[in-house]
């Protein structure tokens, strides 16, 4: 079954999120490509991840009008949001690396990285821990 992803855009919208549609990964042969033009040439990691739009995330919007539009001509465009107009942050811990950077941004070099100064230091510093923990790493200095 196909999830709605035009009643999902709009649930996000009705709680403060604003958002955008995204390319859609499409499974074709046994090989994932993007639905943008690079097709299968793609990088990988952005597959589906980037938006449709010429704005990008600037075109994000709560407009029940727009999504209503965008879901239309896209049905199967995976939903951006910005968590900032919900007053969320969001942690994209889901590499090594990003867990590295997010390590060495929190322990070594804080005033260089406003996301981390942004953030309830305690709860970024709970994430970062539970995430080396899950993948066996060392909690980092300074975290619990
Ligand atoms: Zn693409």
């Amino acid at each position: 079954m196909t999830p709605d992803l035009l009643a999902h855009a709009l649930d996000y919208a009705a709680t403060g999120w604003h958002v955008f549609p995204c390319h859609t990964p499409i499974e074709r042969d046994g090989t994932t490509i993007c639905s943008c033009s690079k097709g299968a040439a793609c990088p990988e990691k952005t597959q589906g991840k980037h938006p449709r739009t010429i704005k990008g995330l600037t075109d994000a919007t709560r407009d029940p009008e727009q999504i209503r539009k965008w879901w239309t001509m896209w049905p199967t465009a995976n939903i951006g949001g910005i968590p900032a107009s919900a007053n969320l942050i969001a942690f994209d811990l889901d590499t090594d690396a990003a867990l590295a950077t997010a390590m060495t941004a929190r322990v070594h070099d804080p005033d260089e990285h406003p996301w981390v100064q942004a953030a309830a230091l305690a709860v970024f510093d709970s994430v970062i821990a539970a995430c080396a923990q899950q993948w066996g790493l060392p909690s980092p200095t300074g975290c619990p």
